[in-house]
């Protein structure tokens, strides 16, 4: 039968129908090259031989070369225990085994060389190894599998039905005798030159049976940067696709809304790093494809007003432009921040959330219709059916970790034509991650703090400290500053969490008596309409403490308040420690934020309350927090797809993504159709890969 890599697993010999099945199952393996997929997790050095008198007694895995002289049986309390002398050169050791005793004894053959594999122990002054792995020194040479062992991902039901990694090892081997080692190449040839690699059947050969560790080396090399490449190949071809089929508004004008408002009415200085990013999204606007961008801004970066700005354009150019944000508070006070500029600008604003009334929302879907209505903030309730637009522009998305990929395709249907997109996001994603995630948007980055903000300074307080925590918050009260109080809240454990809530507040009324304090509560057990009450009392000045719950959490702008106290910080995340802090450090004075504790911790919490203590750097945190935690946790299980890598790790190495980035940029920019003849091989791949075959054929 002639075989190709499609070829059913269950071809290969040594497979057969039922470990055929079960390789479907357990490890998603149907085909050829499905298995040769399958790379091994980590590999036991086998290049190194130990001499017994080398042996020391921590030496965790080992191989010598010995033979065996002999076999004793120990009477144990239970059963016997077989023993076998192993000698080389330099000393002696014993063998053990506690079962298998008969086979062991007829299948070794005594004084002749072997190597032995195993774990060493260290009894009665003399080494031993239990049930050691062992080849005869003639196999172990002649064998694929003999420097560097590959250890298989597996699961207990494979091992169980006899699939172990020996096994799969040798079905590997017959794999590759059966193709003869011979495999497409998937590189430009250019690239293989420029970058040094091994070619993709030498590649394989040595993922798979690496001689040793610099061979293994190169492999994974190659493999890692193939896999990036082509994942990294495939956004940009999106993007690029995207642009030129997709074609947006153009926005010639920067006409007088915008130039009024840059004249006029801007409060301060933009930083440099907000005109950058203004620039980079007028730009898009200005040409004609449709611009799909992500902002990422640390907490209080100012991206309020690039988002003003961008509307703004739209605006100029006869079009209406909307503002989602996840809260009705937030879109509150997004409505309120933009209100009084729109009214000096005479320019018609609303706002939509799910407390809007029957009649508003009547006079919004009107004036959204006949055009009157130029700015629409807003909830979810912008998603709407009825909510339909006479010429939507620009939509914005603030806080984008809060909606989903579907969100944002249903705010594209609004249209006849799709509008421009603008996602902004305070929670920064790490550039390595945001690249190989997002690499079908365009980035744009705040990564500069309005002048004159002053850190926040960050402390750890053990719960023990309370009272000194206390009075600290009382001198600043007196000082005429608000103090947040934070608890946890974890979906598993509500009414636990509630309970703490509850408690604490409690005993914080105790601590701040009124009439001299006044203190505000919201947790997520409250009606929309009392939390909104509460919130409003504290940014009015009215209350001096708000005990709360992480509702906070996101994007609220409370400038007189200096002090956040998170509770039981150790159960919160780095990123969300990080936005909560952002609460705060929003006026002229200094402002804290105090992390409390109990004493016990564990070492993620360590590395988590040592990061906060450290640094302010939102982009910092982010690389702590993908480290710690990984890039599925971070980005949710939605996009896992992308980050469902086969042997190369964002974290790892991101040194090799951003090359790969580099070099399928630079390959897709210089023939982007990849239509060169050096650049078959990638081609090839990539239709073979992409399940976009119909786009495709659409640009070439
Ligand atoms: P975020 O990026 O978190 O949404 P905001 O847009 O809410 O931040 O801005 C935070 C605060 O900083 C606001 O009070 C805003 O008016 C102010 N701000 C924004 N840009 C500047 C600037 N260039 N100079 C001074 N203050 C600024
Ligand atoms: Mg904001």
């Amino acid at each position: 039968m002639y075989i190709n890599l499609q070829t059913p697993i269950d071809y290969l010999k040594g497979v057969g129908p039922n470990r055929a099945d079960l390789l479907r199952k357990e490890l998603g393996i149907h085909t050829y090259q499905d298995l040769i997929n399958l790379f091994p997790n980590r590999y036991l050095d086998r290049t190194r031989y130990y001499k017994i008198n080398d042996l020391q007694r921590n030496t965790a895995e080992v191989q010598i070369i010995g033979v065996v002289t002999g076999f004793k049986e120990l009477p144990q309390k239970r059963g016997k225990l077989l023993v076998a002398t192993l000698k080389d050169d330099t000393g002696a050791m014993d063998l053990v085994w506690f079962r298998g005793h008969k086979w062991i004894r007829e299948s070794i053959k005594l004084n002749t060389k072997y190597v032995v594999f195993g774990k060493t122990n260290w009894f009665n002054g003399v080494f031993n190894m239990p049930h050691p792995e062992m080849e005869l020194l003639d196999d172990h040479e002649n064998n694929l599998r003999s420097a560097m062992q590959p250890i298989y991902p597996s699961t207990e039901k494979l091992t169980n039905k006899g699939i172990t990694n020996r096994v799969v090892n040798n079905i590997m081997q017959q794999l590759f005798l059966e193709t003869k080692g011979k495999f497409v190449e998937t590189l430009s040839e250019p690239l293989l030159n420029e970058l040094k690699l091994t070619s993709k059947s030498e590649a394989l050969f040595n993922i798979h049976f690496p001689k040793n560790q610099e061979l293994l080396a190169k492999a994974q090399f190659r493999l890692k940067f193939e896999e990036f490449f082509y994942i990294q190949l495939q956004l940009i071809m999106k993007n690029l696709i995207h642009k030129s089929k997709i074609k947006g508004f153009t926005f010639e004008n920067v006409g007088n809304y915008f130039n009024t408002f840059f004249k006029d009415l801007l409060p301060f200085d933009l930083t440099t790093a907000q005109k950058r990013v203004i620039k980079e999204i007028r730009a898009d606007l200005g040409s004609n494809a449709q611009m799909n961008r992500l902002l990422q801004g640390d907490v209080g970066s100012g991206k309020t007003i690039v988002a003003l700005m961008s509307m703004l354009i739209a605006l100029d150019n006869d079009f209406q432009a909307c503002l989602m944000a996840p809260t009705e508070i937030l879109s509150v006070q997004h409505y309120n921040s933009l209100y009084e500029i729109c009214k000096q600008l005479n320019i018609s604003i609303k706002l939509l959330t799910g407390s809007s009334t029957t009649l508003e929302r009547r006079e919004i879907h009107q004036s959204l219709e006949n055009g009157e209505l130029q700015i629409l903030i807003g909830t979810h309730a912008l998603l709407e059916d009825k909510v339909k637009f006479k010429n939507l522009g620009l939509a914005i998305i603030d806080e984008q970790h809060r909606f989903g990929v579907a969100q944002r395709s249903k705010l594209w249907k609004k249209n006849t034509s799709p509008p421009h997109i603008l996602i902004m996001t305070a929670t920064p994603i790490p550039r390595t991650l945001a690249m190989s995630v997002y690499g079908d948007l365009d980035i744009s980055i705040i990564d500069e703090l309005p002048p004159g903000r002053q850190p926040v300074k960050t402390v750890h307080r053990y719960d023990k400290n309370r009272l000194k925590v206390f009075r600290f918050i009382k001198d600043e009260i007196k000082k005429g500053r608000q103090v947040y109080i934070v608890y946890p809240l974890i979906q598993e454990s509500e009414t636990m969490d509630y309970k703490d809530l509850m408690d604490g507040y409690a005993s914080i009324e105790r601590d701040f008596p009124k009439p001299e304090y006044q203190i505000s509560i919201v947790h997520g057990k409250m009606k929309a309409a009392d939390k909104d009450y509460e919130m409003q009392r504290f940014v009015r000045g009215e209350t001096q403490i708000m005990v709360a719950t992480t509702v906070i959490e996101v994007g609220v702008n409370v400038p007189n308040a200096s002090v956040i106290v998170i509770e039981s910080a150790e159960r919160f995340g780095l990123s969300q420690l990080h936005q909560l802090r952002g609460r705060v450090g929003r006026g002229a004075e200094q402002s804290y934020c105090i992390l409390m504790t109990g004493h016990k911790l564990s070492n993620d919490s360590k590395i988590r309350l040592e990061t906060m203590t450290r640094t302010n750097d939102g982009f910092e945190i982010a690389e702590v927090d993908l480290r710690l935690r990984g890039p599925g946790d971070i980005m949710g299980t939605q996009q896992s797809g992308v980050l469902n890598l086969r042997i190369a790790d964002v974290v790892k190495d991101k040194d090799i993504l951003q090359s790969a980035r580099y070099y399928a940029k630079n390959i897709l920019n210089s023939d982007p159709s990849l239509s060169r003849p050096e650049h078959k091989p990638i081609l090839n791949t990539y239709k073979q890969l992409s399940k976009y075959k119909n786009i495709w054929n659409y640009i070439s």
